[in-house]
């Protein structure tokens, strides 16, 4: 019997693991595996979606004219410069597409997001995967890597699994040393959680350097994972030739509305992000007092490097309810979520603390 023919590739790739619902014995069920926001759509937001349910038969605007208009406005770029994706999961694909051609490779930070290597991978391209240095990214070594086979870098910032933050001046003398002819994508998923003073995004690098270009997404601080909404800001001619890969229709018009109805209310919306940041505070702060020593997260997640007993350290908060993200022999990450969620994982981190932190050690 012979296997239909599949590339090979699809053979060594992971399949993502996305994150299970853990309920305790005693029915507490807290969702901090995802980052997801614990706040759900504003009344306006529910409203618009409602409103749109009656037009599924249609196929949606193609362009999403009018969400790449107000997107436009919002960053304070012409409309040339934006381009959307279903989830910005969406435009790292669609970046990949544009640059795998043979020997064509790839860069990351390593560990930083993991759909970045599987999505490498999908598109036939190799993936340089540069060690972290202090759980933040390495600029230095990532540029000492770079040669006429990169085509693209994604910087993840704030990195996700580790909540670092690398700032402006850093990442401009990083573009500066990128060759011209290489895209460099900065990732920002998590941009509306940075409360570093000074802290600028990538976005004013946009203008002077053509090959640079940010990605946002409504799934973190704007609450709308579930909907699948990303944009990319870039150069006409990236824009231009990206917009050709994007999956037709793939933004409903419901994605597209309900996008629009949190942009007008972003003041709201942003006030809700603010209550995840004083949570991350909180978090942080008892941990540290409880002799954790974590990097310091300006995302709505902390990560906890735990190496060996991550994962007995995952199987502990999962008894209790508590999802957590679990990356073997590295560490763990958990969200940020409702006051009540972050309290169950303080508990789980006040009886655990110094047994982890022991057998870490041994
Ligand atoms: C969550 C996340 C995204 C956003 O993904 P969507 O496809 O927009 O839901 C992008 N990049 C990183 C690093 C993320 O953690």
């Amino acid at each position: 019997m012979h296997k239909p023919r599949i590339r090979s590739v699809f053979d060594r790739l992971p399949s993502y693991a996305p994150a299970h619902p853990v309920v305790s014995a005693s029915g507490e069920s807290h969702p901090l595996a995802a980052n997801e926001s614990p706040h759900g759509p504003i009344a306006d937001v529910v409203a618009t979606i409602a409103e749109h349910a009656g037009s599924a038969n249609r196929y949606p605007d193609f362009n999403g004219t009018e969400l790449v208009s107000q997107l436009a406005r919002h960053c304070g770029v012409a409309e040339d410069r934006v381009a959307l994706g279903a989830g910005s999961v969406a435009l790292i694909q669609m970046l990949m597409q544009a640059v795998a051609e043979a020997g064509a490779e790839v860069m990351c930070g390593w560990r930083s997001f993991e759909l970045y290597p599987l999505l490498a991978g999908l598109a036939g391209l190799r993936c340089v995967q540069v060690p972290l240095a202090a759980e933040t990214l390495d600029l230095t070594a990532m540029v000492n890597r770079v040669d006429d086979r990169t085509r693209l870098i994604l910087v993840c910032n704030p990195n996700n699994p580790t909540g670092t933050f690398i700032d402006h001046e850093q990442l401009r003398e990083f573009v500066d040393s990128v060759p011209e002819n290489c895209l460099l994508a900065v990732d920002e998923a998590y941009f509306d959680y940075v409360r570093r003073p000074g802290a600028r995004s990538a976005m004013d690098l946009v203008p002077d350097r053509p090959n640079v270009v940010v990605l946002r997404t409504f799934s973190k601080a704007y609450g709308l994972a579930g909907l699948r909404v990303g944009y990319l800001v870039g150069a006409p001619y990236v824009v231009r030739q990206l917009r050709k890969a994007r999956l037709p229709y793939s933004l409903s018009t419901i994605a597209q509305k309900a996008a629009l109805a949190a942009l007008r209310n972003s003041g709201e919306i942003l006030a809700q992000a603010g209550e995840t940041v004083a949570e991350r505070t909180r978090v942080q702060q008892k941990l540290s007092s409880a002799g954790w020593v974590i990097p310091w997260s300006e995302a709505n997640f902390v990560w906890l490097p735990l190496g060996p007993a991550s994962v007995a350290f995952g199987a502990r908060c999962a008894e209790l309810g508590v999802a957590v993200r679990v990356f073997p022999g590295e560490g763990v990450r958990v969200t940020i979520g409702s006051p009540a969620d972050n309290d169950a994982f303080l508990a789980v981190t006040g009886r655990m603390a110094n047994h982890v932190i022991l057998g870490e050690s041994s």
